[in-house]
């Protein structure tokens, strides 16, 4: 490849224009640092490079851009040039691997915010695979905010939990300023696992199926977190409560023709309770008004709602001249420092990232160091379940412990109840 020549069509698709040009505000780097996650891309590039010859540095800029554009129109040149294209967004407007490109900083972006001192979620006590125990009164299989809720419930009222979570401890700086590996924008492996071994069958629209593995194409792969605290380390913390009729689906909307949809075994009145203690425990941020007059409550929000901001004044103000209700969403945020942990400092990825200082409230910083605080709750990390069997009045999971070692050891361990809470593809699968 021509790097001459490949710097100079970088610098012709992003312009100097008071910032620097494309291949010096970070697309060279991003070249040079991006390793096997860019082979895709790098026989393109030279194709392209090859394709604009060796003359293209020398061009004006103006001749530049005419190659570029017949480059462009070429049923192959128009592959290649698309690849340059993507390779000068992704180097000049994502964080990544340490960089600080061009691109954000013309928009101000920190990912932490300037002044603020970064405050990691402290790793939790787990338990070594050699001292697990033959039996158990439950297991739970999966550590987000269903299996952290469950393991919480059950310690409290006495009972001797197993905790298992496939993925092993990430710490909150490891999940958060990378545009091109988090989860939820990730166009290279995530962060947030689960990584390589762990393959799904994608089937596409014309129905053809393709097997991706856990380090790949994460927006196919689908966006389920796999870490200890599951989706809560990266989400942003909506704690929305299901209105009344969102437990009647079938009754209130009718079946459609093949569907097997059906009204939930319980209704909100039953369930309010447990929404108003898991808001309690989890900490959810919120205010009663329009958005909550339909889910009656009884309890009041722990924290008051986030702080208002320009945008929300604007959007609620068009609202409210259409006669709309409208309010702070209820959000699992500390608005103010509480239980030992600081308030949100408003940085500017919350969703998809984890909180850089700890503010953002999850399985992980909430039910969990609850369970582990009884001691009757053990977490077991890098452990996967890969088999369940009921039994007459025991359950047995087997599972690979030390799952992402050189020496993973499978245990069987019993247990009164299993619970398993590992995501919506990975339970039925379970
Ligand atoms: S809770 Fe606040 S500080 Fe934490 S990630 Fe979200 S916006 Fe940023």
């Amino acid at each position: 490849m021509s790097e001459r020549t490949l710097r100079a069509a970088v610098d012709r698709v992003i312009p100097a224009d008071g910032w620097r040009a494309g291949w010096a505000g970070g697309v060279g780097a991003y070249l040079e640092s991006a390793g096997p996650e860019l082979d895709w891309a790098r026989p393109l590039l030279s194709a392209l490079a090859a394709r604009l010859g060796p003359g293209f540095a020398e061009l004006d800029e103006a001749d530049q851009d005419a190659a570029l554009a017949a480059a462009a129109q070429h049923p192959e040149g128009a592959i290649e040039f698309r690849a340059l294209q993507r390779v000068c967004w992704e180097g000049f407007y994502a964080s990544s691997g340490g960089r600080d490109p061009e691109g954000l900083r013309m928009v101000g972006f920190h990912d932490v915010p300037a002044g603020v001192t970064p405050i990691d979620a402290p790793a939790p006590r787990t338990v070594d695979s050699r001292r697990v125990r033959r039996r158990y009164d439950a297991i739970v299989i999966g550590s987000g905010p269903g299996g952290g809720a469950v393991a919480r419930s059950l310690t409290a009222a006495g009972k001797h939990v197993l905790l298992l979570e496939r993925a092993a401890w990430k710490p909150n700086s490891e999940l958060r300023g990378d545009h091109l590996h988090d989860k939820r924008n990730a166009v290279y492996r995530p962060s947030a696992g689960p990584g390589a071994g762990h393959p799904r069958i994608h089937v596409d629209d014309d129905g053809g199926e393709t097997v991706i593995d856990g380090d790949g194409d994460a927006a196919r792969y689908g966006l389920n977190a796999m870490l200890p605290g599951g989706g809560t380390r990266i989400w942003q913390g909506m704690a929305w409560r299901f209105l009344p009729e969102d437990f009647r689906m079938a009754s209130e909307y009718g079946n459609p023709a093949g569907a097997s949809l059906a009204d939930w075994p319980v209704g909100y009145d039953e369930l309010e309770p447990y929404y108003s203690q898991a808001e309690q425990e989890l900490g959810v941020a919120g205010s009663e008004g329009a958005l909550t007059a339909r889910t009656r409550r009884s309890t009041r929000y722990p924290m008051p709602a986030m702080g208002t901001e320009r945008s929300r004044e604007v959007l609620g103000a068009g609202a409210a001249a259409l006669g709309w209700g409208w309010g702070p969403i209820p959000l699992a945020i500390n608005s103010v420092p509480r239980n030992g942990r600081a308030a949100c400092v408003r940085c500017p990825q919350c969703v998809g990232h984890a909180c850089p200082v700890d503010a953002k409230n999850g399985a992980h910083n909430t039910f969990i160091p609850l369970a582990l605080a009884t001691g009757r709750c053990e977490l077991l990390l890098d452990a996967e379940a890969v088999r369940v069997e009921d039994g007459e009045s025991t359950a047995t999971v087997r599972v690979m412990a030390d799952a992402s070692t050189p020496t993973p050891r499978e245990l069987v361990v019993e247990a009164d109840v299993v619970i398993v809470s590992a995501g919506a593809v990975e339970t039925p699968g379970c």
